[in-house]
C-alpha cells in the first residue's frame, strides 16, 4: 500500500555552525576556555566597549583554510568581514561580525556515506567565519532577573552552509556525522554537539515527486545530535505534508526541536536577508593570504576519512560500510590500524570484533573507544590466540567479556580460567564415544536418514567439554563416524 508521503520527496539544506578550538576568541586575546565563571572571559572588546578595534585572530583562518581544503573547496584569497545588524540583549555592540557576499571559503563538496554502503557528494555552498554572541540566563535566582553571560561573545565559529541537495533524513544524518569526523581529525572543532561546539540548523522542505520547483521552507533550530536531526527532519517534513495535502500553504518561518514532544514548534518567522542591513566592517581589513600559506595549511593535514576508508578498502579488503565506520575517528581508525598491526592480522575478522563486539560492550556503558578497557594490544593478542588455535571464536567471547571488564591480558585470562581449546583427537574421541555409547536412539535415527541430530550431537559434545572441544576436530570425528 502507498502512502500519501511516498508521493513527496524532501529537501535538505544544513547550516552547521562549528566553534573553533583556538585558544584566543575571534577578534580579542580573551580565553575561549569552557566553563569558566560567568563574565570572567571579557575584554573592552567582547564588551563593545567604545573605542576599541577588534584584531583578526590568525588561527581561526588557517581552521578555516584547513576545512575547505577538507571540503574540496574554493579558498578565496580575500574575504570580507560584513556587519550583521540586530539587537539582542547578549550581543552588546548591536550587530555580529560575520562575513556576507565574501566568504573566506566558496563552494566545496562533502561526501557522505550511507547504511548501505553507497557514497553520495553533497554540495557545500560557502563557509565563513563569524563570531558568537554571548549567552542570557534566565534561571532566575533571589534576584528575579535574567542575566546576560558574554563569555562566549567573540568565540569564533565556522558557518558551513549545504546546497538543498540532501533528500532523505538518514542522508542528512550521515552529512552531519561526516562533517563531525572531518573537523575533528582536523583538530579545528572538537564536534561536541550535546556541549553546544557543533550546533545544526535543518532547512526542510517537501514537494511532490517528479516536480522541479522547490517548496517553501522551515528552518529547525537546537538539533544537538545527529538522531535529533533526523527525527526533527523526518517529523518536519511530514507536518509539511499533511499541511499540502489540506490544501493548506507552508509558512517561511524559524522552528525549534522540542527533544521531548519530539515535535517542532513555531519560534519566529524568518527575517529576510536584508534586514540585517549588512556591510563591511569598517574596523576590519579585508582577510588577505597568498599560496603558500594555502601550501602550508596542506602539509599540517593529517590523512581524512574519505582517504583512510579508500585505504582499508584497497590495502584490507573492507567493505565500504565497514570501512566508513572504522574511519569516522582518529581514536577508531589509530585502534583499527594497531590491531591489524599493518596487515599481520585478518583485517576482516579484527574489523568484526571491534564494530560488534567492542563496539556494543562501550555502547552500553556510554564510553568512547579513547576509554575502552580492552587496549588494542590484547585485542590483537587475542585475536592471535584464536587464529592458532588456542581457544575457539566462541571461547573468544568469554575471553573478550573477562578482558573487557577487567582490563586483563587474554592470555592470562585463557589460562586463569582454564579456557584452552581441546585439540587432542584422541581425548575428544573418548568423549565422543561415551556420548554416542549413551544416545543408541539418535544414532539409530541418524542411521536412518535424520542428518540434522548430528548437530544435536555436537552440541552434546561442547557440552560436555563446557565448549572447549575444537569445533572443526568434533565435526570431523563425529560425521566419521555417524555417517554411513
Ligand atoms: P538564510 O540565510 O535565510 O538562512 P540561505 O540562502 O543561506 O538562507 O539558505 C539556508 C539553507 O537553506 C541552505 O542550506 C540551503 O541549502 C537551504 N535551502 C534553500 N532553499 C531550500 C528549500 N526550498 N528547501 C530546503 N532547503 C533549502
Ligand atoms: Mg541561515
Amino acid at each position: 500500500m502507498t502512502s500519501v508521503y511516498d508521493q513527496y520527496e524532501i529537501v535538505i539544506g544544513l547550516e552547521i555552525h562549528a566553534q573553533l578550538t583556538t585558544k584566543s576568541k575571534l577578534f580579542s586575546g580573551s580565553s575561549t576556555e569552557f566553563g569558566a565563571d560567568p563574565n570572567t572571559q571579557t575584554c573592552p572588546v567582547d564588551l563593545g566597549m567604545p573605542g576599541v578595534l577588534p584584531v583578526l585572530n590568525t588561527a581561526a583562518v588557517d581552521a578555516a583554510i584547513k576545512t575547505g581544503l577538507a571540503l574540496r573547496a574554493e579558498v578565496n584569497k580575500e574575504s570580507v568581514f560584513a556587519r550583521k545588524n540586530y539587537f539582542y540583549p547578549d550581543l552588546p555592540k548591536g550587530y555580529q561580525i560575520s562575513q556576507f557576499d565574501k566568504p573566506i571559503i566558496g563552494k566545496g563538496t562533502l561526501t557522505i556515506d550511507l547504511e548501505d554502503g553507497t557514497s553520495r557528494d553533497i554540495g557545500v555552498t560557502r563557509l565563513h567565519l563569524e563570531e558568537d554572541a554571548g549567552k542570557s540566563v534566565h534561571d532566575f535566582g533571589a534576584d528575579n532577573v535574567s542575566h546576560v553571560d558574554l563569555n562566549r561573545a567573540g568565540i569564533p565559529l565556522m558557518e558551513i552552509v549545504s546546497e538543498p541537495d540532501m533528500r532523505t533524513p538518514e542522508e542528512a544524518g550521515a552529512y552531519v556525522r561526516k562533517m563531525r569526523a572531518i573537523v575533528r581529525f582536523l583538530g579545528v572543532c572538537d564536534g561536541n554537539m550535546e556541549q553546544g561546539s557543533m550546533r545544526c540548523d535543518a532547512n526542510v522542505s517537501v514537494r511532490k515527486k517528479g516536480t522541479t520547483e522547490f517548496g517553501t521552507r522551515t528552518e529547525t533550530k537546537n538539533l544537538n545530535s545527529a538522531r535529533n536531526i533526523q527525527r526533527a527532519i523526518a517529523y518536519e517534513a511530514m507536518r509539511q505534508i499533511d499541511i499540502l495535502e489540506e490544501g493548506g500553504e507552508i509558512v517561511q518561518e524559524t522552528r525549534l526541536w522540542d527533544a521531548q514532544k519530539n515535535v517542532t514548534r513555531s519560534m519566529r518567522g524568518k527575517e529576510n536577508a536584508h534586514d540585517y542591513r549588512y556591510f563591511p566592517c569598517p574596523d576590519l581589513l579585508p582577510v588577505r593570504f597568498d599560496d603558500a600559506r594555502i601550501e602550508r595549511n596542506k602539509q599540517e593535514m593529517p590523512e581524512l576519512p574519505d582517504a583512510l576508508k579508500e585505504r582499508f578498502m584497497n590495502d584490507y579488503g573492507l567493505s565500504a560500510y565497514d570501512a566508513s565506520v572504522l574511519s569516522s575517528s582518529r581514536a577508531t581508525s589509530d585502534y583499527y590500524d594497531a590491531v591489524v598491526a599493518g596487515g599481520k592480522r585478518d583485517a576482516k575478522i579484527a574489523a568484526n570484533w571491534i564494530m560488534v563486539e567492542l563496539f556494543g560492550a562501550l555502547n552500553k556503558q556510554g564510553k568512547d573507544i579513547e576509554e575502552s578497557p580492552v587496549s588494542p594490544e590484547n585485542m590483537g593478542k587475542m585475536l592471535d590466540l584464536i587464529a592458532d588455535g588456542t581457544i575457539s571464536g566462541k571461547i573468544a567471547k568469554t575471553v573478550f567479556e573477562e578482558m573487557f571488564d577487567n582490563g586483563k591480558d587474554p592470555e592470562a585470562v585463557v589460562e586463569e580460567k582454564g579456557l584452552k581449546q581441546i585439540s587432542d583427537e584422541g581425548a575428544i574421541e573418548k568423549i565422543i564415544d561415551d556420548i554416542i555409547a549413551a544416545n543408541p536412539k539418535q544414532v539409530e535415527q541418524i542411521k536412518n536418514g535424520n542428518d540434522k541430530l548430528i548437530g544435536w550431537f555436537v552440541g552434546q559434545t561442547m557440552q560436555a567439554t563446557k565448549g572447549k572441544a575444537n569445533p572443526g576436530i568434533v565435526n570431523k570425528l563425529l560425521n566419521a563416524k555417524l555417517r554411513s
